[in-house]
């Protein structure tokens, strides 16, 4: 069965930005699960998932209007320390959660003051090309209720009960 909307697709990915030693993959984990043409992965590599079978191996090369998008300047501010979710140890690089009017945010750390920290509200990703390096496990039909939520269930989808 090819890859082709409102099918579920497992894979196995590798994932790399060829900028900065990031690197991420479900290596030794079940593999990852979603809803082919409902937005449930990055735009650029669903369009390359798009008519692949299981079996299959690829290389894809997503730029970031393809990815997590473009790193937005403006998405830096200073709060107070005490609007961090779990504050533990704070230091330039690391990744936080922060209270927001928006519900609780990643933030990466730029500088810690007495009582502020400066954070970076972009997505980690943002304005990065990201490297996959993906092998499609299983393709199948979604079921009515995976099609009316948009997103895949059972193990390694959007939620196990
Ligand atoms: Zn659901």
């Amino acid at each position: 069965m090819r890859i082709q909307a409102d099918k579920v697709v497992s894979f196995h990915y590798r994932v790399r930005d060829e900028e900065s030693s990031f690197t991420e993959s479900s290596e030794g984990k079940e593999p990852m699960v979603y809803l082919h043409g409902h937005d449930n992965i990055v735009p650029g590599l669903e369009a390359e998932m798009d008519g692949k079978e299981p079996g299959a191996k690829f290389t894809a090369v997503v730029p970031p209007e393809r990815a997590y998008g473009l790193a937005n300047p403006n998405a830096r501010a200073r709060v107070p320390i005490k609007h961090l979710v779990r504050p533990g140890k704070i230091e330039p690089g690391a990744i936080v959660a922060v209270n927001t009017r928006q519900g609780p945010r990643q933030a990466r750390v730029l500088k810690v003051g007495h009582f502020n920290v400066d954070i970076d509200l972009n997505h980690p990703l943002a304005g990065k090309t990201l490297v996959f390096d993906i092998e499609v496990v299983d393709v199948r039909d979604a079921t009515p209720e995976e099609l009316e939520h948009g997103h895949a269930h059972g193990p390694g989808g959007a939620h196990e009960d």
